[in-house]
């Protein structure tokens, strides 16, 4: 996929970052050094790049991470927030004019895409209540005419274009006449077609500036091949000098290029992104969420709800407390308890996990675990005495036997729940010293 080879990068950087603790100046350098060179070998611009890693190195070092339980988890996070500003924060949606119709006009340079898109959207708005017209002023291109003919009629949507002999050749007037058309039609969104060219030039610019005068667009979106790397920053450039646009669309995601160029758009232009486009098929087109691209880039799954419920379900105050616990060995069982009970707040625990990037290779353990589990772990403990949960130790033979009587277990099951409680205790001294607690799907400890 497009990002592919990046996603592989700042996995490889996440992992190094994981098998650490608490993080020193020189690890937070050592990862944004890798992150910018992962970065500027996608085809991400320069000047992106840098602002980029300076935000996410300033953060890294600050509060937020020395502060956090999980400090290479929390970086991980800043990275994710950072790599949604640059695709331009939230998500952007079309903007429909108050009194219908709404103009939508396309820009680009020949082969972006824009035709295909024009159906493609036609296609997204119909199937949404709309009833949009396509209009095709996009006159240089041999063809281009009954191209959009052709996805007109295979979005089910009606085309305008110019009659043989009257407004051929001046696209700004068949661009006028398609927006008093679709008026009279009473069509509620008009996609007007523009021509590219293979490179930027001033005359095109100026045609498709005039049609932009011409017609008053809502939005005007510049359509740009992610494929087209280190060209896509200059080019958005020029459009934005020579046109303007509202939103940009992202095509040919489905490419095997590298990507970087066109997530530098959004950022260099200050403006969103707001569909993708993903194949030559009418259905291959979505709204653009930058939240969910960024964790397609780095690959996380809903790793970071499952962050964000976590931070919500632990309360930091008690957190702290426990981890005093840990260290001075005073982690008893009605502690385990509660822990059992926090996650259990986190909602059911098998969804939970289903959030888990890699969560197909978990399958089976999944399949495997039991809430009931928790159910009975929660009864052998409170058949305990409360001399027995803050001193294991106190747990001999007849005791246990005692304790899986009233709990309606067996011993076996009241055995393992001590050895689990001993484990945990055991690690959760080594992560109040510093270390790292494994959790699953983040990789080996
Ligand atoms: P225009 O010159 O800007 O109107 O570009 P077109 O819409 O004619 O597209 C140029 C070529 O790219 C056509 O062969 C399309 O089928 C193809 N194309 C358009 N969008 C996509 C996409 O998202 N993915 C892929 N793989 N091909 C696309």
């Amino acid at each position: 996929a497009t990002f592919g080879n990046l996603s592989d990068r700042l996995a490889e950087t996440f992992k190094n970052l994981r098998t650490k603790g608490k993080l020193s100046a020189a690890d937070v350098d050592g990862t944004v050094r890798e992150i910018r060179r992962a970065l500027l070998d996608a085809d991400v611009a320069l000047e992106v790049v840098k602002e980029f890693t300076g935000k996410v190195r300033e953060r890294a070092l600050g509060d937020e991470v020395s502060k956090a339980l999980n400090p290479a988890q929390q970086v991980v996070k800043i990275v994710n927030e950072e790599l949604v500003e640059i695709l331009g924060g939230q998500q952007r949606r079309l903007e429909f004019a108050k009194k219908p119709p709404t103009i939508i006009m396309l820009a680009g340079l020949q082969g972006a895409g824009k035709t295909t898109l024009a159906g493609k959207l036609a296609k997204w708005l119909a199937k949404d209540g709309h009833t949009p017209i396509l209009v095709a002023a996009d006159l240089q291109r041999p063809n281009a005419v009954t191209q959009l003919e052709v996805v007109g009629a295979q979005a089910g949507v009606p085309v305008y274009a110019p009659e043989p002999g009257n407004g051929v050749g001046n696209p700004v007037k068949v661009a006028r006449d398609g927006v008093k058309y679709a008026q009279q039609k009473m069509h509620d969104v008009v996609i007007v077609d523009t021509a590219g060219r293979l490179g930027v030039d001033a005359e095109m610019m100026k045609q498709a500036a005039d049609i932009r005068k011409a017609i008053d667009p809502d939005e005007v979106l510049f359509v740009i091949d992610a494929m087209i790397g280190q060209d896509a920053v200059a080019t958005a450039k020029a459009f934005q000098d020579g046109v303007d646009f509202t939103g940009v669309v992202l095509s040919k995601l489905d490419g095997d290029a590298r990507g970087g160029a066109a997530l530098s758009v959004a950022s260099i232009t200050g403006r969103p992104i707001m569909f993708a486009s993903t194949g030559e098929s009418l259905d291959d087109f979505e709204p653009f969420h930058p939240d969910r691209m960024a964790s397609r880039i780095l690959d996380l799954g809903d790793i970071l709800t499952l962050i964000e419920q976590a931070q919500g379900a632990f309360d930091e105050d008690e957190a702290r407390k426990m981890a005093e616990k840990f260290s001075t060995d005073s982690f008893t069982l009605d502690d385990f308890l509660g822990q059992m009970q926090q996650l259990r707040n986190m909602g059911s625990i098998k969804k939970m996990m289903s959030m888990l990037p890699g969560a197909g290779a978990m399958k089976q353990q999944l399949e495997n675990f039991d809430e009931r589990e928790i159910v009975r772990t929660e009864a052998i403990i409170q058949s305990m005495t409360k001399a027995e949960r803050t001193t294991p130790k106190l747990l001999n033979g007849s005791r246990r036997l005692r304790i899986a009587r009233g709990a309606g277990s067996t011993v076996t099951e009241v055995n393992q729940l001590v050895s689990r409680f001993e484990q945990a205790a055991k690690m959760m001294k080594t992560v109040a010293k510093g270390g790292m607690p494994n959790i699953p799907g983040m990789g080996p400890v």
